[in-house]
């Protein structure tokens, strides 16, 4: 792996030089790029890339870029990093590219290795068991963990420059300038010239807006979500497992995270109307103890130990056509939201940030416009087929007592095996662009 460098590139510099005109001379200059050696790769072959936006997906580029020696700058809204007081759910396809990027340890001491995902009816019969654990790194070649998302957060920054991480930027607009540049508008005024740049500012994304003017659309469901210690809860919550439960108007999702020392719920009720701008919310455990006190065993005893929760609006977007230009690109939530019913947010953010890197680092592709195209070329289908799986499960999860319910559990349990997952977990980022250098 390259070793890291931090070069200050055109990318900070003031407006105008968005058009480029000043590097031109040395792009001529340059000799032909030979893969492993970024040093001699020109502008035009290696820009700097600005990252808007330092969740999970930003993180995971700068990560990699980092590993690869491209120069990079991140700009985050947020003054202070932070993350919400939940879990998420990791799957092999996430984890084999973070462990290459030297996550293992940190993923190892503060997440949980889950065994097994098991579906059962609100009253606890079982329904469906994929094992994990040992056999899931036989298949897949890496764990699936549950993390929180703050000690992900955590490991992701450790792979950051800390020099080229902008905190308090919230960008305002993104507007390609001519083939050479982008010219970046902030909030305080500031204005920068970019190079290349990658809108990872999450589902509400101001970079998006160069490609759609679309709204997030409500899927006419909440989500209450929180952390309970398990000292507070029976043994069998410290068990390494995520349980899922189903019921009629409702499903309920945990596991442990935090090297087990917090069990992570979710818990999913249908909502009457969008509260608007205001998304995310402090919850009320009553109203949570209403929908879900009288399920059966860990549910009722999780519900029971809540003393605070949050509750968001879920929304998602449809699929995009086209998220790349000659010199912007899309990622994560930005790119493609999805309801959370697949659990693959997170991970196609990280698949999308190694592929992305992989693409900026391929030396067959003669410019970046010809590297953002293979990107989204890669990505876009993958992507959207998610999001629609994401939402067709919405419509399922929450089915009455019934025929329907009965047939839905009998389909769960036919395609419960772990080789049925084989579509999201043996996918593989980054190699199918770039070769292993020698
Ligand atoms: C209830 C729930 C459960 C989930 N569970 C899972 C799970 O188990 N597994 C999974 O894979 N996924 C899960 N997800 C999805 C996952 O959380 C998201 O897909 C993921 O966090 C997206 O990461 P991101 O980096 O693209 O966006 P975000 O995490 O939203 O990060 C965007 C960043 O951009 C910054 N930003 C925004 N606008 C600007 C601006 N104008 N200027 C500068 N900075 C800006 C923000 O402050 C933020 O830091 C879940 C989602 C929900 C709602």
């Amino acid at each position: 792996m390259l070793g890291m460098r931090r070069t200050a590139g055109p990318g900070e510099t003031a407006a105008g030089d968005a058009d480029g005109a000043d590097t031109a001379a040395t792009r001529k200059a340059v000799s032909k790029v030979r893969f492993g050696d970024l040093d001699e790769w020109g502008a035009e072959e290696r820009p700097h890339v600005s990252v808007v936006g330092a969740g999970i997906g930003g993180l995971a580029l700068a990560g990699a870029l980092s590993s690869m020696g491209i120069p990079y700058t991140v700009y985050e809204q947020a003054r202070r990093l932070a993350e919400v007081g939940a879990g998420v759910q990791l799957s092999p396809n996430a984890v084999r590219p973070l462990l290459r990027l030297g996550l293992g340890p940190a993923l190892r001491e503060r997440a949980v290795a889950i065994e097994a995902m098991e579906v059962r009816g609100w009253s606890g019969r079982p329904i469906a068991r994929t094992p994990l654990g040992a056999e899931c790194e036989r298949m897949f070649g890496a764990p699936y963990y549950a993390v929180h998302r703050a000690h992900l957060h955590d490991a992701l920054l450790s792979l950051v420059d800390p020099d080229a991480l902008r905190l308090g930027e919230r960008l305002s607009e993104a507007r390609e300038t001519g083939p050479e540049g982008v010219r970046l508008s902030f909030e305080d005024g500031t204005v920068r010239g970019a190079e290349l740049v990658v809108g990872a500012d999450g589902i509400h994304s101001t970079v998006r807006e160069a490609f759609r003017r679309d709204e997030p659309e409500f899927a006419g469901l909440g989500i209450y979500r929180g952390l309970v210690p398990v000292d507070a809860l029976p043994d069998t919550a410290r068990e390494p497992l995520v349980r899922l439960w189903l019921g009629p108007g409702g499903h309920f999702v945990c596991y442990p995270v935090a090297a087990g020392e917090y069990l992570s719920f979710a818990a999913t009720v249908p909502m009457a109307a969008s509260p608007g701008e205001s998304w995310s919310a402090p919850g009320d455990p009553e109203a949570l103890r209403g929908v879900f006190g009288g399920w059966t065993g860990l549910v009722a005893d999780v519900v029971a130990a809540v003393e605070s929760t949050h509750q968001w609006a879920l929304h998602d977007r449809p699929p995009l056509d086209v998220w790349s230009s000659r010199r912007l690109t899309l990622l994560g939530d930005a790119a493609h939201p999805m309801l959370p019913f697949m659990a693959q947010g997170a991970n196609q953010a990280v698949e999308d940030a190694m592929d992305l890197a992989a693409c900026l680092a391929d030396p067959a592709a003669a410019t970046t416009a010809a590297r953002l195209d293979r990107y989204q070329g890669l990505r876009i289908p993958r992507t959207a087929e998610i999001q629609r799986g994401s939402r067709g499960n919405a419509g399922i999860l929450h089915l009455p007592d019934g025929p329907a319910q009965r047939r839905r559990d009998a389909r769960m349990a036919v395609h419960a095996a772990l080789r049925d997952r084989a579509m999201l977990y043996a996918h593989e980022t980054g190699r199918s662009v770039v070769p292993s250098p020698a």
